[in-house]
């Protein structure tokens, strides 16, 4: 839902804005053209942060 009013963090225009969560807790707002790059943006970030995390987890069981 674009239900916020705001600047779009990846275009930086005035627009009506939706929030993606990242998976740390994090999020940024994207406006409706921006939002196919949004995803996949935090989709990366998330994937990412998932295989550091597992990562971590298994250096820590060796
Ligand atoms: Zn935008």
């Amino acid at each position: 839902m674009f239900n916020t009013e705001g600047n779009c963090d990846w275009c930086n225009r005035h627009r009506l804005l939706i929030r993606h969560d990242y998976i740390d807790g994090k999020y940024n707002h994207s406006c409706e053209s921006c939002n196919d790059l949004a995803k996949i943006d935090v989709r990366l970030f998330n994937t990412d942060e998932i295989a550091l995390r597992n990562k971590m987890a298994e250096s820590l069981h060796s």
